[in-house]
């Protein structure tokens, strides 16, 4: 499968209101508290960060072996924070005016062709050096 039938794929996905739905419903958390005032870009961009690394907590220190069965354990509390993540990234989304689905489906056609699958697969070398 080459780069034009990925992108082809992209082009027809159809659930992109999701995004938008649930946009709707953490923007409307936010103003019934009235949020808005603290969330600068920056500080969104810090809260993003933190959450990330509340996700990467969930995994420090253990080997592979013990990341298996916690993660088997863990599932909801992962999850929570992975949530965590995404609705920051759907408000800087949302402020910035950035289409959040539109840049996804960009970036992925974009990739899709930095990094063919002839010269890609199973290799994780950076584009530059493909
Ligand atoms: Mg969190």
């Amino acid at each position: 499968m080459g780069w034009s039938l990925e992108i082809i794929e992209v082009n027809n996905f159809k659930n992109m209101d999701q995004i938008k739905k649930i946009t709707e419903k953490i923007i409307a958390f936010r103003n019934a508290r009235d949020w808005e005032q603290f969330h600068k870009p920056k500080d969104l961009a810090i809260s993003l960060s933190l959450e990330v690394a509340e996700v990467l907590e969930h995994f420090q220190w253990k080997s592979e072996e013990e990341i298996k069965d916690y993660i088997k354990n863990n599932k909801e509390e992962i999850g929570e924070e992975l949530a965590d993540v995404f609705n920051y990234l759907l408000i800087i989304a949302h402020d910035l005016k950035i289409d959040l689905g539109k840049a996804s489906k960009d970036k992925i056609k974009k990739n899709a062709i930095k990094y063919p699958i002839k010269k890609a697969k199973g290799k994780h070398t950076k584009y530059n050096k493909l």
